[in-house]
């Protein structure tokens, strides 16, 4: 098992763990990007948002419900945060097990920079 969420889904590797059921888990990011920066993920490998199936619907709504529980938990819920998903080479993903990026705890300002 090479994937590093994998490993941090089965312990082997150690992270700062917000939150874990049976099926999702939240830990803090190691190199956070804002004050708070959480990641969320389905214990199940998944590579990305375009590598999911159908019936992954329920666990992706997991997924959502554990980054609002974690905002909530960690006090970024009233004044806002953000979610990202990034999905393959294009969309700047480096790690190839899906996952939700929590991101907040001051004004992250306007999240798209022009494209051309
Ligand atoms: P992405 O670019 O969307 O694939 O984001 C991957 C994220 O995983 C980055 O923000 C990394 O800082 C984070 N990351 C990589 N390895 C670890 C790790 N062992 N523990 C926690 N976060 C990690």
């Amino acid at each position: 098992m090479a994937c590093v969420f994998c490993k941090i889904a089965a312990g082997e590797i150690p992270a700062k763990v917000v939150q874990a059921d049976d099926a999702v888990m939240a830990f803090h990011d190691i190199a956070p990007r804002a004050p708070i920066h959480v990641l969320v993920i389905p214990r199940k490998h998944i590579a990305s948002v375009a590598d999911s199936a159908d019936g992954d619907r329920d666990l992706m709504g997991r997924m959502m419900q554990t980054a609002r529980q974690v905002a909530e938990q960690l006090g970024i819920a009233e004044r806002g945060y953000r979610l990202i998903v990034n999905v393959r080479e294009h969309g700047g993903q480096e790690v190839p097990h899906l996952h939700l990026h929590v991101l907040g705890g001051k004004a992250l300002g306007p999240m798209l920079a022009r494209a051309t």
